[in-house]
């Protein structure tokens, strides 16, 4: 299979030819048609895989195809949850690099840091937005942040996340966010508790063990 088999627009295709990647991932031929098929899909794969693009490529082409908002301001319609700053740095980055040639626009926000900037990059209006837990919902306590908008949320290590105690966090995120809405969910592992978390927040997920 290659990326041009998976339904990807030319502005997509043309970012990640620029990565020389060869072929998509198994991960990627996997979970891609999933996603843009909009099921909730839970993904076991390992960093390394490419699981970041497994899920980064679809979001992009779902919301590159429905692009109406520009001009009325941006809407923030994918958010991925992220355990640690540095992932979450990582997966904008590769928003950044694949999003390329689109005009969406994708942003980072993570505790540790002051919170003014990152109300100030809000404001000017993203499409996307990858953020870790507490972070997030101190945004959205000080009315800096939208969900309403959401089409599609991601919990990215899933496995990590709730390890690092961010279980209620995660749930009171996914309570904010529209009942309807696509949920992904991408671990390493599947020990109960998420497999608990993925029952009670997915929709009939399909599955991807890659
Ligand atoms: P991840 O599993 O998302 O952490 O990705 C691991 C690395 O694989 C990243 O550096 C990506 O740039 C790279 N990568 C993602 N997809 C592909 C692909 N289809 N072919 C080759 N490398 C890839």
């Amino acid at each position: 299979m290659q990326f041009k088999d998976l339904q990807l627009n030319k502005s997509i295709l043309k970012a990640i030819a620029e990565q020389n990647y060869d072929a998509p991932t198994p991960v990627q031929q996997q979970t891609i048609p999933l996603v843009l098929a909009k099921k909730d899909v839970i993904t076991t794969a390992q960093t390394g895989t490419g699981k970041t693009a497994a899920f980064a490529l679809p979001i992009l082409q779902m919301l590159f195809n429905k692009q109406d908002a520009g001009k009325k301001g941006k809407k923030l319609r994918a958010l991925i949850v992220s355990p640690t700053r540095e992932l979450a740095l990582q997966i904008q980055e590769s928003f950044k690099v694949y999003g390329k040639y689109s005009n969406l626009k994708s942003t980072v926000v993570y505790g540790g840091t002051s919170i003014e900037p990152q109300k100030d990059l809000l404001k000017k209006g993203v499409d996307i937005l990858v953020a870790t837990p507490g972070r997030l919902l101190d945004l959205h306590k000080q009315d800096c942040l939208n969900l309403d908008y959401i089409e599609t949320l991601v919990l990215d290590e899933a496995d990590l996340m709730l390890d690092m105690g961010f279980i209620d966090d995660v749930r009171k995120i996914e309570r904010l966010c529209p009942q309807e809405k696509q949920v992904l969910l991408f671990s390493a592992t599947m020990p109960n508790k998420v497999v608990n978390l993925a029952n009670t927040i997915l929709n009939e997920p399909e599955t991807v063990n890659a």
